[in-house]
């Protein structure tokens, strides 16, 4: 068994949008509870587009006995609506927030009272005090929109003195991105965990779109490679669980904390990389 044997992990779903997703997202939490996942997080459409499915995932989470983190995202959004959403989260019995600024869909005018996550961390401590724990979103490889790399981290940093208490990255295929933030933020003095965000690899197409929407570098030698493979999918996971199982191996002995798994609903990808990594019991 490898040294991965004890790093805890946690899981992400998005909000399914018909009743036949929510019933199969409910079947993929049983299958990925056995992994044990330290909380299960579900994440929230811009402009509270998906509230009613986000809150209804957590409910759900939370009524089968397991820690949950509901994603919150303020681009949009007033102060008032924000306040709303805490005190439901907070009557719910939520602790666990991924605060967020989120992405307005193109044809959505700006508006909105919050520009950036920092002002919405700095909102939810003001109105709530320590009630939740608040998870923010942190970039190895530069948020798409930074105007620079260092003002990038500098945006990290305000959202951390803001009142973070942990962090979770964009996914990556590039270990040495990771590990060189994680120094620059110890070197900033910032005391948080930042956790690796791990999306495994089990489509081409799909990974792709993500990657050229959320500015994630696919390296040239595993974009080649998924290329090369064209419709057979067979060979496209079996490349795919190698190169995560190695991605997760070297960020486990660099000293992650944990690992956050993209699921995208899905839990044969999550599982088959835990089983690799021996952290399935
Ligand atoms: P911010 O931290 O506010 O940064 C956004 C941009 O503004 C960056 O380029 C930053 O450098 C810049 N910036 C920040 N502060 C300043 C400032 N004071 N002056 C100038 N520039 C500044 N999206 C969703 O819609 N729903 C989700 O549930 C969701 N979950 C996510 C979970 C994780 C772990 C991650 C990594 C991303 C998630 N996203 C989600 C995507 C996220 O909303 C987008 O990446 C969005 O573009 C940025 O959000 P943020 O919270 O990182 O923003």
């Amino acid at each position: 068994m490898s040294d991965t044997s004890r790093i805890p992990l946690s899981v992400e779903f998005f909000p399914p949008k018909t009743p036949e997703g929510v019933a199969k997202l409910r079947a993929v939490r049983q299958q990925l509870y056995a992994l044990k996942p330290e909380f299960c997080s579900v994440t929230f459409g811009a402009g509270g587009s998906t509230q009613e499915g986000t809150f209804n995932a957590v409910s759900e989470i939370l009524a089968e006995g397991v820690s949950a983190a509901s994603h919150f995202s303020c681009i949009g959004a007033t102060r008032d609506t924000v306040r709303a959403q805490l005190a439901t989260l907070k009557a719910m019995g939520v602790k666990r927030l991924v605060a967020l600024r989120g992405d307005l869909p193109s044809g959505y005018g700006a508006g909105g009272e919050f520009h950036y996550a920092s002002e919405l961390v700095a909102f939810i401590r003001a109105e709530t005090g320590d009630d939740f724990f608040i998870e923010v979103a942190a970039y190895p490889e530069i948020h798409p929109q930074a105007r620079s790399p260092e003002a990038d981290l500098q945006a990290f940093a305000a959202k951390v003195k803001a009142g973070a208490n942990s962090s979770i990255t964009q996914y990556f295929y590039n270990p040495d991105a990771y590990f060189r933030f994680v120094d620059d933020v110890a070197a900033m003095g910032l005391n948080v965990p930042v956790v690796p965000g791990i999306m495994p690899i089990t489509s081409s197409t799909q990974l792709m779109r993500f990657s050229d929407a959320s500015g994630a570098e696919i390296p040239r030698w595993i974009r080649l490679r998924l290329q090369s493979f064209g419709d057979d999918t067979a060979s496209i996971k079996a490349f795919g669980l190698d190169v995560v199982t190695s991605l997760c191996e070297q960020l486990r002995a660099g000293g992650a904390p944990s690992l956050h798994f993209y699921t995208m609903n899905q839990s044969v990808a999550t599982i088959a990389l835990c089983e690799r990594l021996g952290l399935v019991a």
